[in-house]
Parts: C-alpha cells; structure tokens; sequence
C-alpha cells in the first residue's frame, strides 16, 4: 500500500484521529498537509514525527469554516507538493447536550464545522480530486450518524448528513476514475472521547462485542486503505470500524 507521491490533506491532524491517518499515510511515502485550527505545537509535532519516519510533510493552518483560509491552503499546499490527490475530512465538534436544551448556536457550531467544513474542503480541492489519478475523498463520519446517541442530536445529524454528501460525490466523481468514501468509526481512544464522564464510557464499553473502544490506529489504517490503489472499486460506500457495536 505504497502512497509514494501522492498528496493528501487531512483536516484536524495535529491531534487524534487526524493525527494518526497524517502518520499512517506519511508512513508509506505520502506528502502531507498537516490541516489545524488552534493546535500548532501538536501540528508541528505530527509533521516532525512523520519526517522522523522519512516522510514529508508541512502544517497548514485554516478554520475550515473559513473559505478563504480553505482556499490559501490549497495554494499551499500546490506551492509545496503540487496537484492534491487524496483529502480527508476529518476535523469535526461535538456541542452535547439534550434535545430540549440544545440551543440554536449549538446546532449551528456542529452543523458549521462537521458539514460546513466538509462543504468548503471538498469544493476547494474538487478539481485536484478529479484530475488526480485516482483521487480519493475520505469523510470521517461516526457511528453516532447511523444509531444517534443521547445528547447528541446535533452531532447525529450533522455526521448522518456525510453518508448523503458522500454518496452523491461518489457518483458526480465516479466518470472521472475518482472515489469518495465514509469511514464512521466507532467510540475511539482521542481527547473527544475523553469529554465523556467515566460511568457513560463504563457502559459504551459494555455494548461493544469487541469489549474495548477503538485506538487512533484502527481507525488510521481504515483510511490508509481507502486511500490507497488498493481500494479502487470501492465507492460511495460507508466503512464501519466500530468492534461490532452495531450488530
Ligand atoms: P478531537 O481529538 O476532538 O480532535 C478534533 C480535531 O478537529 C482537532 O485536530 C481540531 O483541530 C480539529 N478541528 C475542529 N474544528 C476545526 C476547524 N474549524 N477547522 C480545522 N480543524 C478543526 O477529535 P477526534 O476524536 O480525533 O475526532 C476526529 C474525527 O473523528 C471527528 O470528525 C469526529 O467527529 C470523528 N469521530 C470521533 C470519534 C471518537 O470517539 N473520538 C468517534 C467517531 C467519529 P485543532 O485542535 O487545531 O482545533
């Protein structure tokens, strides 16, 4: 599964999940745009830890629910690696909180970050996608999109909206050689994850058939695969990595 020349970006990569696809990818030979909002000492690491492996790599800096700043991290991203051939949407909030409380502004954060950003990078770099060989565009969903979960009305639907999104792409890239994918993982080790009170993880954990939540690298490696020539008639599909969860 070499990515040897290839170019990615991946939202969100200085820390958790994001993180671990930048390594993953940049492990196998990949040029990677490390993508961060406010993280930059942990964007800096991740880019010195896959050039520890032999891996290139920069940071970008961009709310992705900034269009410009979108727009200035394709330019440098082309400036430093050229044409873009895989993008991860992977940055994504969670503002928990019951329905009947939830406010207007909770909603619209969510729905800004994990739709709105997905919706300004896949616009963005749409042409590089196209005209890549082979270009790949992975959203990291969540299995909280297909079940819902308590508290999380907001996030439910915000991460349900990436299978349509995802699926429609598929079809408008398919013509071109092109592939769009979801992976929704499952509870994951991140700091995400560690919002979430110990007594509600206790029983997460019980539901699981796998008994244990995911590590960052189950999830990486998803990603890699999908991002790789290897999964090239694979389309439109959404990828559970969830231990079972939903059996
Ligand atoms: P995390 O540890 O909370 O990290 C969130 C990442 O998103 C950070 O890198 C953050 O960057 C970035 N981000 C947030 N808002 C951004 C914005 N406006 N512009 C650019 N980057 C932004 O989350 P995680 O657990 O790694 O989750 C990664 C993805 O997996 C998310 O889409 C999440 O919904 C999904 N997921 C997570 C789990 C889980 O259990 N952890 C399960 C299913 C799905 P900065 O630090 O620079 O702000």
């Amino acid at each position: 599964m070499s990515m040897e020349g290839r170019t990615c970006v991946i939202t969100g990569s200085g820390r958790g999940i994001g993180r671990g696809i930048a390594e993953h990818l940049g492990a196998r030979g990949a040029n990677v745009v490390v993508n961060y909002r406010s993280s930059d000492e942990a964007a800096r690491e991740t880019v010195e830890s896959i050039h520890e492996k032999g891996g290139e790599a920069i940071t970008a800096k961009a709310d992705v629910c900034d269009r410009d700043e979108v727009e200035a991290m394709r330019e440098l991203a082309h400036d430093e690696f050229g044409q873009v051939d895989v993008l991860v949407n992977n940055a994504g909030i969670t503002q928990d909180t019951r329905f009947v409380n939830m406010t207007r502004e909770e909603w619209d954060q969510v729905m800004d970050v994990n739709l709105g950003g997905m919706f300004n990078c896949t616009q963005t770099f749409y042409d590089d996608i196209w005209n890549a060989d082979e270009g790949r565009l992975i959203n990291i969903s969540s299995i909280v999109g297909k079940q819902g979960n308590f508290g999380q009305a907001n996030y439910a639907a915000a991460k349900a909206g990436m299978f349509g999104f995802t699926r429609t792409i598929a079809i408008e890239l398919a013509s071109g050689g092109s592939t769009a994918n979801c992976v929704a993982p499952g509870f994951t080790r991140t700091d995400m994850l560690a919002e979430v009170p110990e007594e509600v993880q206790e029983r997460i954990v019980a539901q699981i058939p796998l008994e244990r939540f995911a590590e960052i690298d189950d999830i990486a490696s998803t990603v890699r695969f999908l991002a790789s020539e290897d999964s090239s008639y694979i389309t439109g599909e959404v990828i559970d990595v969830n231990g079972g969860m939903d059996l």
